[in-house]
């Protein structure tokens, strides 16, 4: 599977102990960030991650024209609640792109956690059906 990782400035560090916290079942899939996101996993969980440009030059746009090609299977996107974000136009429009395929997406820990425990038990093994076609 190919797990996308985005998280806004306030939430890299608690995305990326996540990915620590989670590196054994993580490492068995591909991973792909944002820069600065995708820098900080590789260094705190030490996790290969292909790392797209920074969110600021587009890189949330990369990933987000990789969901419209269906090929991410789940995204993890830590929002910042409090921030409301110059990018909430990008934001929704990567939310609305997962709903579109279907993809789950979590942002928030909590959620996070559940999809990993379900992406470990095979809960997304459809996922290579539906990329298949
Ligand atoms: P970054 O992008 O990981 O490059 O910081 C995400 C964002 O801009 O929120």
């Amino acid at each position: 599977m190919t797990i996308a990782l985005i998280a806004t400035d306030t939430k890299k560090e608690l995305l990326a102990q996540f990915c620590m916290a989670y590196s054994r079942i993580l490492g068995q899939h591909e991973l792909v960030a944002t820069g600065t996101t995708g820098k900080m996993v590789e260094e705190i969980a030490g996790l290969p991650v292909q790392r797209f440009l920074s969110g600021t030059h587009g890189g949330d746009q990369q990933i987000a024209s990789r969901i419209a090609c269906n090929e991410i299977d789940m995204l993890l996107f830590f929002r910042d609640p409090n921030n409301t974000s110059t990018n909430e136009v990008h934001e929704l429009n990567l939310l609305r792109l997962c709903d579109v395929h279907n993809i789950p997406v979590g942002t928030n820990i909590a959620t996070a956690e559940v999809l990993i425990h379900g992406l470990e038990r095979g809960d997304l093994d459809w996922r290579d059906i539906v990329r298949a076609k």
